[in-house]
């Protein structure tokens, strides 16, 4: 048996502004009291591991551990069936642009480039032909730990296909890129509320408040 939450505070560890907003909103309706790592000061771990769940797991962990509390956190990305699941946990770092790779004269500066990054797997993709598989999904992991090291995981997904070039102008990331399975709108061009009713990130919050609230 999974041990339960309960109302009461619950670090989120992340020193994302966004996530932790969305992630309040989400879990308010259950009397959970959202406080996010960053207020508390605690450190972001470095991103170590080579499954979403392990990431998840570590920076959850590793809240718990420093601020006594019960912490979440998430960790996502895109995986490529034809580039045998890449760029994986490596999707943010795919977009990280380095100052060698700034053009000489180009007003850009180095930071993340989703540009850059949906053409780096798109030119992956076209080196494998024409008729390459281009299935791709969203996966959203969650990861729950409490100080006592007791700690449950919870996985989302959302399947898909890789469409170029980019369309729309909603989302972040690769959402550009991504028409999840059953639609043709990427998910840049689907309605923010739509988007989030199908998304991964949707998949594995309704499995955890599934399990941890009963609903
Ligand atoms: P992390 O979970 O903060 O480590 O970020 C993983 C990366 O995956 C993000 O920086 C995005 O590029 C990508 N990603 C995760 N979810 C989405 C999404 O819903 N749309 C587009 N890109 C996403």
């Amino acid at each position: 048996m999974t041990r339960r939450l309960g109302s009461g505070s619950l670090v989120i560890a992340t020193h994302n502004a966004g996530k932790l907003k969305e992630i309040g909103a989400l879990l308010e309706p259950y009397g959970v009291k959202c406080i996010s790592a960053g207020s508390l000061g605690l450190p972001e771990p470095a991103e170590t591991g080579t499954t979403f769940a392990q990431n998840a797991l570590l920076k959850a962990r590793a809240a718990a551990e420093a601020s006594g509390l019960a912490a979440l956190a998430d960790d996502s990305g895109l995986s490529v069936a034809a580039l045998d699941g890449r760029p994986g946990v490596y999707t943010a770092d795919w977009a990280e642009r380095r100052w060698f790779e700034v053009p000489l004269g180009f007003e850009g500066a180095p930071g993340r480039d989703w540009y850059m990054a949906m053409g780096k797997v798109e030119g992956m993709l076209a080196e494998r032909g024409a008729d390459v598989d281009r299935t791709a999904a969203f996966h959203c992991v969650l990861a729950l730990a409490w100080p006592d090291g007791e700690y449950a995981i919870y996985e989302g997904s959302c399947e898909g296909a890789l469409t170029w070039p980019p369309r729309g102008t909603l989302g972040f990331g690769y959402d550009p890129v991504f028409v999840p399975t059953g639609r043709s709108q990427t998910f840049a061009e689907i309605a923010p509320e739509e988007k989030h009713a199908i998304s991964h990130r949707a998949d594995a919050f309704a499995k955890l408040v599934a399990e941890q609230f009963g609903r």
